[in-house]
């Protein structure tokens, strides 16, 4: 019998299968064993505890989109998100990558893989940002796809989405050939500019009149005209963090068609609501889309339960409160984003699976699972069998702790969810056989995550 470098005893395991109480045998960095007798050097008792896939969280912002004097960027960099991530039991991230000005995708490309490789923590992929679908840009698209990297980001939200229409939909038709993912953020730019010029004419100024400025029909009309772009370019098209129940009855008719269409949501509108606005500080809750109101929450759970909703991913974008409540910003200027990687996969345990509103294949399936099968890594990442990576979450159901973000390791300094309870944390998280966070400290160098290579999509 060889002697492995680690061996988690115990534990409730979530394979394909489903749950049930294994031994897990780790070497060379892969799952190599599952149940059956064995030893190794290390050995973690997983006794009353799960042990889960690492979460794969597909969408997070850890490279600046522009530099310069006057230009701010997001709280965190690689090396900081990734240690939050490690914390939470992320152990991959799929990063947005902006082209900087004059630049094609690969160059920005190029320069986001040199910071991944100098400063994840966690192994990483990117996703590029198509922001001018030039010739050069759809050439670009097959021959990315071909070296590893089959996802292109589209921004529906961006007026130049207008202006090339034409040209944005021939890149779905070359992402299709391709076999290239194609990401879209669904708000209209002409109805969002249109909202906020009457927010502005309507003299209302406070920080609070956020969602008016972004109102869920710019989010109907615009994932209306992604299941038609999906529909006749035939491009596996996913909608990032979709946020309303009127978009996700859209996506819910695309895909009863057969359309290859896959949802993302993301924390906050599962745990969120609308009238958070109206505290004092309501602006630390920015995000695009806005938060929305009960009954759109309600619809989201369901769409997680159901499958209509694929996957639920962070949009780690964090700043700092400073920033986010800045006063000399109007309601359509605000900062977007926050901290969600250190609470994401917590939160979705403590209010979904501790309460039972979904089961834990569910949990598996949205956060590590689905994310790995769509974007070209399964099973490599996003699941627990013998040959995948040894990337594994041993979540304690029992632990409570109340968030508290100013003790967590985003730049952010705050947290969206400060002084909630929740129940349920990763007690280990394991990168390709390591021991990288033992509750939330992380033990990890910059630099040792490694690019996941990828495969073009292929439809589950
Ligand atoms: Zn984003």
């Amino acid at each position: 019998m060889i002697v492995m470098d680690l061996v988690i005893r115990n534990g409730t395991v979530a394979t394909v299968s489903g749950g049930a109480v294994l031994d897990v045998g780790v070497e060379g960095g892969q799952i190599v064993q599952l149940g059956g007798t064995m030893s190794a050097k290390q050995e973690i008792d997983a006794e009353g505890m799960f042990v889960l896939p690492g979460g794969v969280d597909p969408h997070v912002h850890l490279t600046p989109p522009r530099t310069g004097p006057g230009l701010d960027s997001w709280a965190d960099n690689f090396e900081i998100g990734t240690r939050a991530a490690l914390a939470g039991g992320v152990t991959t991230v799929g990063n947005m990558s902006f082209p900087r000005k004059g630049e094609q995708m690969s160059e920005g490309l190029k320069r986001d893989v040199e910071d991944g490789n100098n400063n994840s923590l966690t192994d990483f992929f990117h996703h590029p940002v198509l922001l001018d679908p030039d010739l050069e840009a759809l050439e670009e698209i097959p021959e990315l796809a071909m070296a590893g990297h089959p996802s292109v980001k589209i921004f529906l939200s961006f007026k130049r989405f207008d202006r090339n229409v034409d040209d944005f939909l021939r890149a779905m038709r070359v992402a299709a050939q391709a076999g290239s993912v194609v990401l879209l953020h669904c708000e209209d730019a002409a109805l969002m500019g249109c909202c906020g010029e009457l927010v502005r004419e309507a003299g209302l100024t406070a920080h609070r009149h956020y969602p008016e400025t972004r109102p869920v029909v710019a989010e109907r009309i615009a994932t209306e005209r992604a299941v038609g772009f999906c529909e006749i370019s035939g491009a596996a098209t996913y909608v990032v963090h979709l946020s309303s129940q009127a978009a996700l009855d859209v996506c819910r008719s695309g895909r009863a068609r057969g359309l290859p269409l896959y949802v993302e949501t993301r924390p906050i509108y599962l745990h969120l609501e609308r009238a958070r606005f109206d505290e004092p500080d309501g602006a630390k809750y920015a995000g695009a889309p806005p938060l929305r109101e009960e009954h759109d929450r309600d619809a989201l759970w369901a769409g997680v339960v159901d499958g209509a909703v694929s996957t639920v991913a962070t949009d780690h974008a964090p700043w700092t409160l400073e920033q986010k409540l800045d006063p000399a910003l109007g309601p359509a200027e605000l900062r977007q984003g926050m901290a969600e990687l250190e609470t994401s996969l917590p939160m979705l345990w403590s209010l979904g699976v501790a309460l039972k509103r979904i089961s834990l294949n569910r949990f598996v399936e949205v956060t590590s699972t689905n994310p790995a099968k769509l974007f070209g890594m399964y099973p490599q990442k996003g699941c627990i069998a013998p040959g995948s990576d040894a990337d594994l979450i041993v979540l304690d159901p029992e632990e409570k702790r109340i968030v508290d973000g100013s003790k967590m390791h985003s730049a952010a300094g705050y947290s969206p969810y400060d002084g909630w309870e929740v129940t349920g944390w990763p007690k280990f998280t394991i990168s390709r056989g390591e021991i990288v966070a033992e509750g939330s400290t992380v033990d990890a160098a910059p630099g040792r995550g490694i690019l996941v290579p990828r495969r073009p999509f292929e439809r589950p």
